[in-house]
């Protein structure tokens, strides 16, 4: 590598992400911009109609957030106060808040320590305690349960399971829709990390009876805010487009509120950049395939280095972070602050959920509920990772990562 080339990189352009807004975004923005519709009009049809033809049919929602969305899917699913959510804790945090919006308990169980995904033989396992009941399912519960997620009117069941398909690789999801419909339990995917990903050639998103996409501008493809709710069922579509526009009845008068709703509606701003973007999704995921490529490349065969590991079930990949995990004896967080002085951003993807401040205090998780989990949550570091970086980008990144290691391993 050539060192000069490389030392006289200007490091204070590397962000973490970067959207890639093109022409046809402008062009759709401005064309709603000199109509009257900015919100309730054509522009958020249109990007419904396609995503749901992306998909190959069923119905599409779209939101304000993939949060928003994720709280409607739950209210969809019939959670309720004190049922339970099977999920993961490895994941951003506003999976497991969509279901303490609806007063559910989120249950967590550990990921595969490949994948980082939810892992489904600890899914099974944990659910058949659950419908067992007694000690057997205490044992998965969280230690204190605050009151105002108890429900004594009733006993508690398993509202929904919620899989993550974390970082664009889609969760294993045979096993998972297996147990599921053993007990006749909904499944809602979250795959906000994974527009465009293939299982087994099924596309994350149709697994589920219902899932969500997000387009906050970190994400494969953007809105500002914004998100997606699908589903296969009519009902559950009419329930999702009443929920985000104030509980109004949807076939009937404007001022009909039949329902507890929100303000979760999409406007036509966002649909109009939304619509450009997914007609350019193919041209993003492959922009990102190769930066992606370019890191695997000139990590391949470092002994320090953990590269993300695509699983065969995984018929397509869908790169919305480059995350690595770093061998033991490395410390992580000195490797990122080193990083940072050099001017290379990195971000430690993800922080568990359970060991997060709000949680341990309204659950009473600790170290050493979820080992996988929290050997992940030690280990992983996402490397700035976005369409547009170069290959000097990244013989930059690289080659300070490299020193940054070196420079940070404690002494056995
Ligand atoms: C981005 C994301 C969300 C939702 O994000 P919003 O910022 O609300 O659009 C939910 N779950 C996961 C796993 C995410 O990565």
């Amino acid at each position: 590598m050539n060192r000069s080339v490389v030392s006289s990189h200007p490091a204070s352009t590397l962000t973490m992400s970067a959207p890639d807004v093109g022409e046809e975004e402008i062009a759709l923005v401005n064309s709603v911009l000199r109509s009257t519709d900015l919100s309730g009009g054509p522009m958020v049809s249109a990007f419904e109609r396609e995503w749901s033809e992306r998909l190959g049919g069923g119905h599409a929602v779209a939101v304000s957030s993939g949060t928003a969305g994720l709280h409607v899917a739950m209210l969809a699913a019939g959670v309720d106060a004190g049922d339970t959510v099977v999920t993961s804790s490895f994941s951003f945090l506003a999976s497991a808040n969509a279901a303490l919006f609806v007063r559910a308990i989120p249950l967590f169980v550990d990921i595969d320590p490949v994948t980082m995904n939810i892992d489904p033989a600890a899914v099974e396992e944990a659910v058949d305690a659950l419908q067992r009941g007694g000690a057997a399912a205490q044992r998965w519960m969280p230690r204190t349960i605050p009151p105002h997620l108890q429900n004594p009117g009733r006993s508690s069941r398993i509202g929904a399971i919620l899989p993550v398909h974390v970082f664009g690789q889609p969760a294993d999801m045979r096993p998972i829709v297996a147990t599921a419909e053993r007990h006749g339990i909904p499944v809602v995917e979250d795959a906000c990390e994974a527009v465009g990903a293939t299982y087994e050639g099924q596309q994350a998103g149709t697994f589920g009876s219902a899932a969500v996409f997000a387009f906050y501008p970190n994400k494969q493809m953007t809105t500002g805010e914004g998100g997606m709710f699908v589903t296969a069922s009519e009902e559950w579509a009419q329930l999702a487009r009443s929920l985000r526009n104030q509980g109004r009845d949807t076939d009937a008068t404007w001022l009909r509120h039949v329902r507890l709703g929100y303000n979760y509606r999409m406007d036509d701003i966002r649909a109009a950049v939304g619509l450009g973007q997914l007609r350019r999704l193919d041209q993003l995921l492959a922009a990102r395939a190769r930066v992606a490529a370019g890191y695997k490349e000139r990590l391949a065969s470092n002994e320090d280095i953990l590269l993300p590991e695509v699983v065969s079930s995984t018929t397509q990949m869908s790169w919305f972070v480059f995350v690595i995990r770093l061998a033991a004896g490395i410390d992580r967080d000195a490797v990122m602050a080193t990083l940072a002085a050099d001017g290379v951003p990195s971000r430690p993807y993800f922080s568990p959920i359970h060991l997060q401040p709000f949680y341990r205090e309204q659950f009473g998780y600790t170290e050493g509920d979820l080992p996988h989990t929290e050997a992940a949550g030690r280990s992983a570091l996402a490397l700035p990772f976005h369409a547009r970086l170069s290959d000097d980008d990244l013989d930059f990144v690289v080659d300070r990562l490299i020193r940054a290691i070196a420079s940070n391993r404690q002494q056995a």
